[in-house]
C-alpha cells in the first residue's frame, strides 16, 4: 500500500513527509484493519512532521481522523487520536482516560491515517453512518471531538459570551455547538478568509483582537502562546481560558492582577475520552454542522500541512483517497 510517513521532522520546506510503499498492516489480537476512505489534516499532524512533538517510533505514518470500512465486516468506523489507555490506573478508573500516563495515540505511537490501510483497536474505533461523505465526516473525529471537550473545558454559562482564537478546523465546529446552544461568540483570527467564515457560521463578532466586550469563557486554538496573556485580560470577572492545542509556544510572563486575579482561570484540554468522542458524534450526528472541508488528493499531503502551516486552509482539510 501506499503510506505517508515522517522521514525527518522539520519545517514543511524541508519535506519531512515521504509517500512510500509498504506491506498493508496485519491486525493483532482485538484490532482491526481499515481501508481508508479519507483522513483529516488536523495541527497536531503538523507538529509532528515538524517536530514540535518529538516522535515516538520512526518513521510513522501521522492522521487519526481516519473514515474508513473495516475489512472482512465493511463497517463504516472513525479511527481518531485516542488509541488505547491502560484501564487499570488511577485516571482511567475515575473516567480520565485522556490522562493515562500509559495512553497511545494514532499516528504518534502507532501508524496513522495518512495510508491506504489502518489498523486501530475494535474498542477505540468509533461506528459511522454509511451514507455520509467520509470528507465531511473526518474533521468530527479530532477537530470536532476535541472542540467539543475544549467547550465543556472552559465552563461556559448558558448564554455567555465565548471567545474563540484561532478559527481553523476545530475551531469552526467548536463555534457551531457552542452558538446551537445559545452562546454569544466572539472570534479572534488574523486571517481574514476565518474570520468572514465565523461570521458566517453566526458569530456575534470577528476581529484581529481585541473582542469588543469582556468574554465569559474562552478557547485558544491557535498555537501561540503570546495569545494567552491578552486572552486571559479580555476575560470577565470569573472567566475561564481553555488552551485546546497539544502544543503551545512558551507562555510569556502573566501579571497576578491584570491576568488572573478575579478568579480568571487558565486550563489546559488534554486529547479526550472515548465518552467524550461517543457524546459529540452523537450530537454532531444528530445535528449535522456545516462542515468546510477542504479536499485533498491523497497524493497531496505534503502541500496540505504546508498550506495549514502557511494559513491558507479556510476550514477542514482532508485527504481523500481517489
Ligand atoms: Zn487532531
Ligand atoms: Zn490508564
Amino acid at each position: 500500500m501506499r503510506a505517508w510517513v515522517v522521514g525527518r521532522p522539520g519545517p514543511m520546506a524541508s519535506g519531512p513527509l515521504e509517500l512510500v510503499e509498504r506491506e498493508v498492516p496485519v491486525p493483532g489480537p482485538g484490532e482491526v484493519l481499515v481501508r481508508v476512505e479519507a483522513c483529516g489534516v488536523c495541527r497536531t499532524d503538523l507538529h509532528l512532521a515538524e517536530g514540535d512533538l518529538a516522535p515516538r517510533r520512526p518513521r510513522t505514518s501521522p492522521g487519526h481522523q481516519v473514515v474508513g470500512r473495516v475489512e472482512g465486516t465493511g463497517e463504516r468506523v472513525g479511527v481518531a487520536w485516542l488509541r488505547s489507555t491502560c484501564g487499570t490506573c488511577r485516571y482511567c478508573r475515575r473516567g480520565m482516560e485522556n490522562l493515562c500516563p500509559r495512553s497511545t495515540y494514532t499516528g504518534w505511537d502507532a501508524d496513522g491515517g495518512y495510508a491506504e490501510y489502518v489498523v486501530a483497536p475494535a474498542d477505540y474505533v468509533y461506528p459511522l453512518p454509511g451514507n455520509r461523505p467520509a470528507v465531511e465526516l473526518a474533521p468530527l473525529l479530532c477537530a470536532g471531538i476535541i472542540g467539543y471537550r475544549a467547550l465543556a473545558r472552559c465552563d461556559l454559562p448558558p448564554g455567555g459570551r465565548l471567545g474563540i482564537y484561532g478559527f481553523g478546523a476545530s475551531a469552526h465546529l467548536t463555534a457551531q455547538a457552542a452558538i446551537a446552544q445559545g452562546a454569544v461568540v466572539h472570534a479572534v483570527s488574523r486571517s481574514a478568509a476565518s474570520r468572514e467564515l465565523a461570521l458566517e457560521l453566526g458569530a456575534a463578532s470577528a476581529t484581529g483582537g481585541p473582542p469588543p466586550e469582556p468574554l465569559d469563557a474562552a478557547i485558544l486554538f491557535a498555537p501561540v502562546g503570546e495569545l494567552v496573556p491578552p486572552a486571559l485580560e479580555a476575560l470577565d470577572r470569573g472567566g475561564t481560558l481553555a488552551v485546546a492545542g497539544i502544543h503551545l509556544t512558551d507562555v510569556p510572563v502573566l501579571n497576578y492582577e491584570r491576568h488572573l486575579f478575579q478568579e480568571r482561570t487558565l486550563r489546559s484540554v488534554t486529547a479526550n475520552t472515548r465518552a467524550d468522542g461517543r457524546a459529540y458524534l452523537e450530537l454532531a450526528l444528530a445535528h449535522p454542522p456545516h462542515v468546510m472541508a477542504v479536499p485533498y488528493a491523497f497524493e497531496e499531503a505534503d502541500r496540505a500541512l504546508g498550506d495549514l502551516a502557511a494559513d491558507r486552509v479556510n476550514g477542514a482539510a482532508v485527504l481523500v483517497m481517489a
